[in-house]
């Protein structure tokens, strides 16, 4: 149900600030550039401010197009079952010929991450479907990073609420907005120069795991023994990174994380989940699964097991892993001990992995590689790329080099 409006409760002046930082650091948006916006309706406050200064950089022009909770249950209350095999190709079609012409793409992220979770999950893993083939080309643009693009955040009233369950709505939402206000910098009295600090740290890890080119990682902790490869000539990102049209961007805003890409074909031995997953409007919590040869051959939840396992059969990359992130358990996000339910949040609180598609910027010279290069030194390619986290205090990461010496990454959850 959508709650009524409750923006009263977010402060307008950090709200502001979240705005200005989305467009001056997320995006870095270029004179005479256009903009592609997504937002979820209760999101328009927000939709505002960074509309006003994407103009006030000098945006070409601001595109929005909004989701809204009640329409989209709609669909599953009174749609025909054909239905759930169609998406609005026409509009991906369209933001993908956006970003050939150069436009930039800003997510508004804040939908109530449970949304869907009373539906029929054999409709909801169809339109999820149908809808990641239309979207494809559009979201190539953004996987290979031809252009800049963000994703942050607002204090949707039904996403507070499964947040902070036991507060009154209008304190529900205060509390998830100061702590994505604090997550995103934009609490601090200069939060661009915060950002710049930041991202100075997370170069500094991701240099030296360059400088180490390691094998694969070794991740041991409770109900986890995992090694994963990482692909040949893979390349560690963090932070702020320049997109192939040249703009140096924070793709996502929080970000803790620095990442790179596994080896398709060298991740073996099994993992547990150390926080739940929400997944397009269902919860998948405890996964536990196995890897052979890269590929996932078992796979257990004690929640959204169904879910979990559709997703999985989304094509043969579903089961293998695109991404492998490292992220300090003493993380501002995960020190808050908010669990948000929302990836963007809960994936800078933990190391994590992503099943499906590889970025290609986290190879060496990447830019420049085909696809059949990519795939040859191990870069997975899927439709789906869903990060789910693994990282606790009790997790242990070494990092093995090409004559098999062992180098200590992580313990207990902390840079080594
Ligand atoms: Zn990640
Ligand atoms: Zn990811």
């Amino acid at each position: 149900m959508t709650l009524p409006d409750f923006s009263a409760s977010i402060d307008p002046a950090k709200l502001d600030k979240l705005a200005e930082v989305a467009i001056k650091v997320g995006l870095q948006l270029q004179e005479g550039q256009d903009l592609v916006l997504t937002a979820p309706l209760a999101a328009v406050p927000l939709v505002r401010l960074i509309t006003a200064h994407a103009y006030k950089a000098g945006a070409g022009v601001v595109t929005t197009f909004y989701s809204d909770e009640e329409t989209t249950l709609s669909r599953y209350r009174h749609g025909h079952d054909a239905s759930f095999d169609r998406a609005s190709n026409w509009l991906y079609d369209g933001m993908a010929k956006a970003y050939e012409n150069g436009a930039a793409r800003l997510a508004i992220a804040g939908d109530n991450p449970m949304l869907l979770a009373s539906e029929d999950p054999a409709k909801v893993g169809r339109a999820n479907k149908a809808n990641s083939i239309a979207y494809k080309p559009a979201l190539e643009h953004i996987s290979n990073f031809d252009i800049n693009w963000n994703i942050c955040s607002y204090p949707n009233p039904s996403w507070a609420k499964l947040v902070f369950p036991d507060l009154p709505i209008e304190e529900a939402v205060r509390k998830l907005a100061d702590a994505i206000f604090a997550a995103s910098r934009v609490d601090r009295d200069d939060p661009i120069a915060a950002w710049a600090e930041h991202n100075a740290e997370l170069k500094k890890r991701s240099t030296w795991l360059n400088g180490e080119r390691f094998s694969a990682l070794h991740f041991t902790g409770p109900g986890t023994d995992l090694t994963v490869g990482l692909a040949d000539g893979h390349e560690w990102h963090g932070g702020a990174s320049t997109a192939k049209n040249g703009v140096t961007c924070n793709p996502n805003i929080p970000t803790e994380e620095v990442f790179t890409t596994p080896h398709a074909l060298k991740v073996e031995g099994h993992v547990s989940s150390t926080k739940p997953l929400s997944h397009q409007g269902t919860l998948i919590d405890d996964i536990r699964v196995r890897f052979e040869g890269g590929r996932i051959v078992e796979a257990k939840a004690s929640k959204g097991e169904a879910v979990l396992n559709r997703v999985l059969d989304t094509d043969d990359g579903a089961r293998r892993l695109g991404e492998v992130a490292l992220v300090p358990h003493s993380s501002p996000i995960s020190a808050s001990g908010v669990l948000f339910y929302n990836t963007l949040f809960d994936e800078n609180a933990s190391c994590h992995i992503a099943l499906g598609q590889c970025y290609s910027k986290c190879f060496l010279d990447g830019a420049s590689l085909s696809q059949d290069q990519i795939t040859a030194q191990g870069g997975n390619s899927s439709l789906i790329h869903i990060d789910w986290m693994i990282g606790s205090d009790k997790v242990d990461i070494n990092g093995i080099r090409a004559d098999g010496s062992k180098v200590p990454v992580m313990r207990q959850g902390e840079w080594a």
